[in-house]
């Protein structure tokens, strides 16, 4: 049985969820994309707004786009209390399990955005208790939370 399916989010659009329990530590997605250099990602106009949704860094010298339609991992949405994480193995990246999923969970990750003045354009309807309702990476939330 698969482990996920596509269907309409809470969050935000579509989304990916649970089809069945998930084991902390699976590996479920690859994150699929095209290996393109980071000097590309870096002077290609499509990548230049600080906030490359789809854009992973794989090592010094190349990053991964994700953005087409074949990569399902990019409906994944955010959360400030996610369920899943995203690692790197060689060139690959995958999303996997970080503790236990229920069956009908949407999946979700830090999309670990940076703080920055323009946070407010990347609000969070996240709804989980952590909530803090823009889409800001875990280590630069107390920011927002000094903020209220
Ligand atoms: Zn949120």
């Amino acid at each position: 049985m698969k482990l996920f399916k596509i269907k309409k989010s809470k969050i935000d659009k579509n989304g990916l969820y649970a089809n069945r329990d998930i084991k902390k530590g699976t590996r479920i997605l690859e994150y699929k994309g095209k290996i393109i250099s980071v000097k590309k990602s870096e002077t290609d106009p499509k990548f230049d707004n600080g906030k490359a949704i789809y854009l992973f860094n794989i090592n010094k010298r190349y990053d991964l786009d994700g953005d087409f339609k074949f990569n399902l991992a990019r409906l994944i949405n955010h959360s400030c209390e996610p369920n899943c994480e995203v690692l790197g193995s060689g060139l690959k990246i995958w999303i996997y399990a970080m503790r236990n999923i229920k069956k009908g969970e949407e999946l979700s990750y830090d999309y670990g955005f940076s703080y920055d003045e323009d946070y407010k354009n990347y609000p969070c309807k996240c709804g989980t208790e952590k909530c803090i309702g823009y889409i800001v990476r875990e280590g630069s939330r107390w920011r927002l939370a000094k903020k209220k």
